[in-house]
């Protein structure tokens, strides 16, 4: 089977004039921003850009969209990296913007619930739950940048999935806009509705292919009132694991992050332009940034103390010791991601395996790494709560293009066998895009690939949407390809 679409500006001009002004850009220079990503590693050319601002223009737009057989992309904060949120390089895709639709609709104290539309920065529903005393607990890095539509289609994780869940879990209902330009409503608020399929889950983590998120009703939680934040140095990841277990039940399930780093990668949090020091007074080859959290009178100092005193694993720490201080611990985590593109691309990965075999793996994956790429500087940590690992690769500095990209290979070719070996998967974060296309498919079974085929049929039997991103376009002008991406 086959699906040649039709993009052409003749089709959006069209599709324009039918609908209320102000809806496309389609100057180069207006859509530039939305043609690469947070990184600038993934470019694209979109074919125009629309910006909903509504529900239902973004429903009639869909509906001319599939009518004139026009490529569509959904688009969020471009912070996913996997080269799914921007348009192909040869002006073939409509990017649908959602940054119009960015309202929070309601919050309930009582439900402790919120509902956003899709478009909403995730900061800004952040801060918007923490004014009625609630908290989104979804948190990380690009939460300045990252917006609900996109934290919902690559079911977003971050430092607080230990204690809250991911994305998944704390979706409650959808509102979505079909291929089709149907609206399926399933904006609900019930913790609890046994009725039938649970049709949001198709949704959730499905990167644009199924559908275009509007609005997301999603769970609270009580703000907490009390933190208390540690660095903490271990003389193994060993160590760290059996710290783990134990800082789980010690602290009462109050822990809220657990975050590991390797040595490499403090290193790389403390190359100039920072100006900080070295947080303990000896170096370790393992850290952990640890948080607990209560909304209530609990004293987590004490629960903390009587954590650390319990345990002979941890070789050193720091229990900040104001809010400023905490802030500041959590910085090394911060400029530890900010320092390692300073000197340019480097290999990203944001892999999972299970939580017990995470010291294993590393032990492997490093001592691959250091055999395949002697040359460049592995950088390991990642969120222990939930096994996702960040392997990245630094190459040495003057290394060329060509260079880069071969590295990347070798370094790929060590960690994607291994995640095989450990029950791992290649994908904890940003999603499979067109990036992990090839390497996804490759390892997915006959029965997931068929029941996978069979959604995307159903829901958009003409591939319109996200097209090549997670399945094959089928389109001949988009060959299945040999083409690796980094
Ligand atoms: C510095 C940094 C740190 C990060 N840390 C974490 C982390 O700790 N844990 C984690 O899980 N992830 C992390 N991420 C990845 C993060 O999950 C995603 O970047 C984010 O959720 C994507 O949101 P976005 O709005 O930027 O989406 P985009 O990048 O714009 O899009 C991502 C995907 O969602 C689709 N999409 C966007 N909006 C919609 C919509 N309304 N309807 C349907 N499809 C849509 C796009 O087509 C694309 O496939 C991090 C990213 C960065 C850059």
């Amino acid at each position: 089977m086959t699906l040649t679409l039709s993009p052409s500006s003749a089709a959006v001009a069209t599709i324009q004039a039918g609908m209320r002004p102000g809806l496309f850009l389609t100057g180069p220079a207006e859509m530039e921003p939305y043609g690469r990503d947070w990184t600038g590693d993934h470019h694209g050319v979109p074919l125009a850009v629309a910006r909903p601002r509504s529900t239902t223009e973004l429903a009639d737009l869909m509906a001319r969209c599939t009518a004139a057989r026009l490529p569509v992309v959904p688009q969020g904060g471009l912070t996913g990296l996997v080269g799914a949120a921007t348009a192909e390089p040869d002006r073939r895709e409509l990017v649908v913007s959602l940054e119009r639709m960015a309202a929070v609709r309601s919050i309930n104290p009582i439900d402790y619930t919120m509902v956003v539309e899709a478009g909403c920065v995730l900061d800004v529903a952040k801060q918007a739950a923490a004014a009625a005393d609630c908290l989104l607990p979804i948190t990380f890095g690009a939460q300045g940048s990252c917006r609900i539509g996109g934290n919902v289609s690559t079911n977003a994780g971050g430092f607080n999935v230990l204690r809250y869940g991911m994305t998944r879990d704390l979706v409650l209902g959808l509102e979505v806009v079909l291929p089709d330009g149907r609206i399926w409503n399933g904006l609900r608020t019930l913790r609890k509705d046994n009725r039938g399929y649970d049709l949001k889950q198709l949704f959730i983590g499905a990167e644009g292919t199924l559908g275009i998120v509007t609005a997301a009703a999603l769970k609270l939680f009580p703000r907490p009132a009390r933190l208390e934040v540690a660095l903490l140095g271990f003389r193994s990841v060993p160590d760290v694991m059996a710290f783990y277990a134990h800082a789980r039940r010690a602290c009462s399930d109050l822990l809220s992050a657990f975050e590991l780093i390797l040595r490499p990668g403090l290193e790389v949090a403390l190359r100039p332009p920072a100006s900080f020091p070295d947080p303990l007074s000896e170096t370790y080859p393992a850290y952990v940034l640890i948080e607990l959290a209560s909304s209530g009178p609990v004293d987590l100092r004490a629960l903390i103390e009587d954590c650390l005193a319990g345990s002979d694993l941890v070789a050193d720490g720091t229990i900040a010791a104001s809010q400023a201080q905490a802030e500041k611990l959590w910085l090394y985590r911060e400029m530890m991601v900010e320092h390692q593109g300073h000197g340019g691309r480097y290999y990203r990965t944001d892999v999972s395996v299970p939580i017990s075999r995470i010291a294993d793996f590393l032990d492997v994956a490093l001592a691959g790494l250091r055999a395949a790429v002697p040359e460049a500087q592995p950088v390991a940590y990642g969120h222990v709560g939930d096994g996702n690992l960040h392997l990245n690769v630094i190459p040495p500095t003057g290394l060329d293009p060509a260079g880069i990209v071969a590295l990347f290979g070798r370094a790929q070719e060590v960690i994607y066998p291994l995640l095989d070996r450990f029950e791992g998967s290649i994908s904890a974060e940003h999603g499979i895009g067109r990036v992990k296309r090839n390497a996804f498919l490759q390892g997915l079974d006959p029965v997931s690939r068929e029941l996978a085929e069979g959604l995307k049929t159903m829901l958009d039997p003409l591939r319109i949407l996200s097209r090549g991103r997670i399945l094959p376009a089928l389109d001949p002008a988009q060959p299945e390809g040999a083409r690796e991406w980094y």
